[in-house]
């Protein structure tokens, strides 16, 4: 065997493994189409290959030009090439009151004091509101996918995460530990992942990320938010792949409520701890006990990106994450914000707000809200679709790219994803011709 016949050998075998390890893959994560073009694909380079090397006379220039062609796409794929812009964020000036949010105005009942009086503030948004109520509400009989025994269940788990809402902080233990601030952010990340995060960072917290008023929750209604504390530890949850890909059914928002809930202890218990070692600590929780605007938190500190779907999108589980925070006055190493090449992969893919069922998510450019440059949701027409469904609906979290499980193969395309303006083109083409549009 000459060197030439072994270094088709090791490309066209690492070229069928590869499709191989994907088919297995695939067929695990339950994509049938997925599975079907990647056999085919094995298939199609295995005859390739052994013909060549059979009949090399006769499919010798076909080798060669594919051995060449499978080198330079490689080489594209993986190479620094072009740009993916962070994200670009100004001076923001002013702070978001949290009674203007949608799942505080839907709470706004006609003939309620707050009705009468957050209409006299905001009149503009009291016909859209009205429509919006008039529909079944959230997980009551009237939606789509209606389930009673599930809408009871996931009922009772959000009931709960109101339960504890009221322990979200507490006093503050007087014998204040003497912490280095990286020997801090250590203990308080290793708890966190103990406890069941899957991803945690730092920031340090941006008063403008922090709520003007309560919107929500067992605090005073229209209360000004003090929270000047100087730090925030933000953490992701992996949302079950199976369960979300049922969006917009009913098991997507069980596993929304499963792991909203398991946010809620994870923040609770890592605050308290906090504050057992002498530091003021605050968990912001759903359903809610939210005094800071998550993702941006959660992006400051170094967990993703805000793609086009309007949240944050993790290198890891994409768009397939519940988030969680606690602020507080320990000291802390911040983490960085981080890039991964979503804002140039979200220009080109556009795949969320095709398939989003109500036109909440745009297909055109950014806008700049707040300063921040950004894809902005139409979360009146978002939770608009919620009641019609009677779920939280998830279709976008499902068919996001980067929502696969972080597999070998998938975190191969990451890879290149993050490098390459060539890798984020070609591997939008691959998710459409492997998953479907
Ligand atoms: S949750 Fe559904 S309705 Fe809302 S933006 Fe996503 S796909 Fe659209
Ligand atoms: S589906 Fe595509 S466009 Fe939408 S957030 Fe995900 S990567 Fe970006």
């Amino acid at each position: 065997m000459n060197m030439l016949t072994l270094i088709f050998i090791l490309i066209g075998g690492a070229i069928c493994l590869l499709f191989g390890f994907f088919a297995v893959g695939s067929v695990k994560e339950r994509k049938s189409r997925a599975s079907a073009v990647c056999v085919a694909a094995c298939l199609f380079f295995a005859l390739l290959w052994l013909g060549g090397l059979l009949l090399f006379s006769v499919f010798g220039y076909i080798l060669v030009a594919v051995t060449i062609l499978a080198a330079v796409f490689g080489a594209l794929f993986f190479s620094p090439l072009g740009t993916s812009e962070p994200l670009r964020i100004g001076a923001i000036e002013s702070r978001v009151d949290e009674r203007d949010i949608m799942f505080a105005r839907e709470e706004y009942q006609p003939g309620s004091e707050k009705h009468e009086q957050y209409y006299a503030m905001r009149p503009e948004y009291r016909d859209i509101d009205d429509r919006i109520r008039s529909l079944p509400e959230f997980l009551a009989p009237g939606g789509r996918f209606y389930d009673e025994e599930k809408s009871r269940y996931i009922g009772a788990v959000f009931k709960t995460i109101r339960d504890m809402t009221t322990r979200v902080d507490g006093t503050v233990h007087g014998n204040r530990a003497e912490l280095d601030a990286s020997d801090a952010t250590g203990i308080v990340k290793n708890l966190a992942m103990k406890l069941g995060a899957s991803e945690v960072g730092t920031a340090l917290l941006n008063p403008m990320h922090v709520y003007s008023h309560v919107g929500r929750g067992p605090e005073p209604w229209g209360a000004p938010i003090e929270n000047t504390h100087k730090y925030a530890i933000a953490f992701t949850i992996e949302m079950d792949y199976f369960a979300v890909n049922t969006a917009p059914q009913m098991p997507t928002t069980e596993e929304s409520a499963i792991q909203y809930l398991n946010a809620a202890s994870i923040s609770v218990a890592l605050a308290r701890f906090i504050r057992t070692l002498g530091y003021p600590a605050r968990a912001h929780i759903s359903d809610s006990n939210y005094q800071i605007m998550l993702p941006p938190v959660a992006h400051d500190a170094g967990l993703g990106e805000l793609g086009r779907i309007g949240y944050l999108i993790s290198p890891k589980y994409g768009a397939r994450i519940r988030l969680g925070a606690v602020t507080t006055d320990l000291p802390l190493v911040p983490n960085r914000p981080i890039t991964f090449g979503v804002q140039d992969f979200c220009k080109k893919c556009l795949k969320c707000a095709v398939n989003c069922p109500s036109g909440a998510i745009p297909e055109g450019n950014k806008t700049l809200v707040r300063g921040v440059e950004k894809w902005l949701l139409d979360v009146v027409k978002c939770i608009h679709y919620w009641r019609v469904a009677g779920t939280d609906c998830g279709i976008c979290m499902k068919v996001c790219p980067f929502s696969h499980p972080p597999t070998f193969v998938h975190n191969l395309v990451r890879t290149g994803i993050q490098r390459s303006s060539f890798a984020r083109t070609v591997s939008v083409w691959g998710d459409d011709l492997f998953y479907g549009k």
